[in-house]
């Protein structure tokens, strides 16, 4: 890593933005030095900043949108809807503070009190993925500043002028400077940042290969908070339905919503061996349709680019691989511009193959299973060390019992798609795709630990049994005041 880290627009090739790497050192010293204070200020002052923060967000929404439109390459339209999901954020995550993490007084005997209350870990570091460079870095710089801790917040180095606009956001709402830190750098600051041993805990979204490092380097240290939200190899499976248009709409938008780069697109297609062909038809027509376009063209795309040509080499590479591996290409993966990282939706059926590689390809690259039963199609959603995302499409009731009894994901859906996710449910995975910790409605539990505290307005105390008959007794009854 130079000085300056710079980001490009994957769309054109521009520069879009540039920054001096932060030093990792001075900016937890920062945060360290804020958290007491901002921790002692009752939750309706940091619920109203962080309120305030929602109408800055408004205030500036097609400012954001264009940002993050121009930095991931995604789609306007789509970029509009990740604001809506930052501004939403705080609202959602005032009411998972009180649901999760709630004080609670249960009265005893005498006056005696139990309490339950919930305090800030510290300094919390965020480390964000690219692919929803404000929307879910924000998911845990929320709830975390909300429930008192002061946050150190390293966006990738793919999307840093998303992040640092995120920041700046923040602060022009209220937010201490030194409350949140913005930390400009790669992975080489990611790893410092993970290091520090100012920092109380660690949130991340991104990559299983990150997730797993950070884990190691984690163990051992029982005393810091590591949540991870990783990557999957989503299933989702299409039985017995009617409808195989509807059932192809599913599946494509399943695989090839932001240019297949969430973490909940679907990977692997299954499908009942009797259906494979209608639908493959009616999947490779659809995916044909799909406008693949610059984010701000119009008429709008479906699909932007992916984040660089590196990503799109590693894909179409990867393509190549399963075809030469005994993959039967349904529809092929092209690059329409050459020297862009611009890709066209790519459909592979892998079921010919004698070993099927377990990875996460992060791009729009589907791969198609067929199987003979239910029971297979099951075993093959399992078939994966991930466990993110699963959808069942078609089926009925009983069969969507037992894919919901059997299958093993965080997110499992009937007649949707992989990646349709409320944000007012907890959002994880298993596996290789998190470690139990899930984020959305549910991050407000890994932003503060409960504090059980028996109490009592009086000094009283006796010792009921096991005492010798003595003058030394009674001062244990006697009351001092
Ligand atoms: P990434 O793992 O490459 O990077 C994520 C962050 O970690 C970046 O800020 C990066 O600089 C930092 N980093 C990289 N290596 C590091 C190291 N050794 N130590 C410390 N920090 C390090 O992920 P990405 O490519 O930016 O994002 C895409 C991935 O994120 C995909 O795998 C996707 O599935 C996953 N993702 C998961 C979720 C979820 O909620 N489960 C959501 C979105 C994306």
């Amino acid at each position: 890593m130079t000085d300056a880290l710079i980001s490009f627009e994957p769309a054109t090739g521009e520069e879009l933005w540039r920054s001096a790497v932060s030093d990792v050192d001075s900016e937890v010293e920062a945060a360290r030095r804020a958290w007491p204070e901002w921790a002692s200020k009752a939750v309706t002052y940091r619920s109203e900043t962080l309120r305030r923060f929602v109408d800055r967000v408004k205030a500036e929404s097609e400012t954001l949108a264009d940002l993050i439109a121009r930095e991931t390459g995604k789609p306007l339209w789509e970029a509009r809807t990740e604001v809506e999901s930052v501004a939403n954020k705080v609202d959602i995550s005032i009411k998972a503070y009180a649901e999760r993490t709630p004080n609670r007084r249960i009265e005893g005997a005498m006056g005696l009190r139990n309490a339950v209350r919930h305090k800030p870990h510290g300094t919390l570091a965020v480390l964000g993925p690219y692919n929803f460079p404000a929307h879910l870095p924000n998911g845990h710089i929320v709830p975390a500043l909300l429930a008192g801790n002061s946050v150190v917040f390293k966006p990738s180095e793919k999307t840093p002028a998303v992040g640092a606009k995120l920041v700046e956001l923040f602060h022009s709402a209220g937010v201490p400077e030194e409350v949140l830190r913005l930390v400009v750098g790669g992975p080489e600051q990611g790893k410092a940042l993970a290091a520090h041993p100012a920092i109380d805990g660690l949130l991340f979204t991104g990559s299983a290969t990150t997730g797993v490092a950070l884990s190691r380097q984690f163990a051992g240290q029982p005393g810091k908070m590591l949540a991870l939200e990783m990557g999957g190899n989503n299933p989702i499976i299409v039985w017995d339905t009617a409808d195989l248009h509807t059932a192809a709409i599913l599946v494509v938008q399943s695989a090839f919503l932001s240019a297949g780069q969430r973490c909940s697109n679907a990977r692997r297609l299954i499908v009942k061996q009797g259906l494979a062909e209608p639908l493959l038809d009616e999947v490779k027509t659809l995916a044909g349709r799909l406008i693949v376009d610059h984010p701000h063209a119009d008429p709008a795309p479906y699909m932007g680019p992916v984040i660089d040509n590196e990503a799109a080499d590693h894909l179409t590479e990867n393509f190549l691989i399963l075809m030469s591996n005994g993959g039967r290409v349904v529809r092929h993966m092209s690059r329409p511009i050459a020297d862009r990282p611009f890709l066209t939706p790519g459909i592979i059926d892998v079921t010919g193959m004698a070993e099927r590689p377990d990875v996460e390809l992060f791009g729009p690259l589907l791969q198609v299973v067929r199987v003979d039963s239910f029971e297979a199609a099951i075993a093959e959603a399992n078939n994966t060390s991930f466990g993110l995302s699963a959808s069942l499409i078609g089926g009925t009731p009983q069969l969507y019992d037992q894919f919901w009894a059997n299958a093993r994901a965080g997110v499992i859906n009937w007649n949707r798609p992989t990646n349709g996710a409320s944000s007012a449910a907890p959002f994880g995975g298993i596996g290789l795709s998190g470690n139990h910790r899930p984020s959305a409605f549910y991050a407000a539990d890994y932003c503060a630990y409960p504090v059980a505290s028996s109490e009592s307005d009086a000094v009283r105390a006796s010792i009921g049994v096991g005492l010798r008959e003595d003058e030394g007794a009674k001062l244990v009854t006697k009351k001092y005041l």
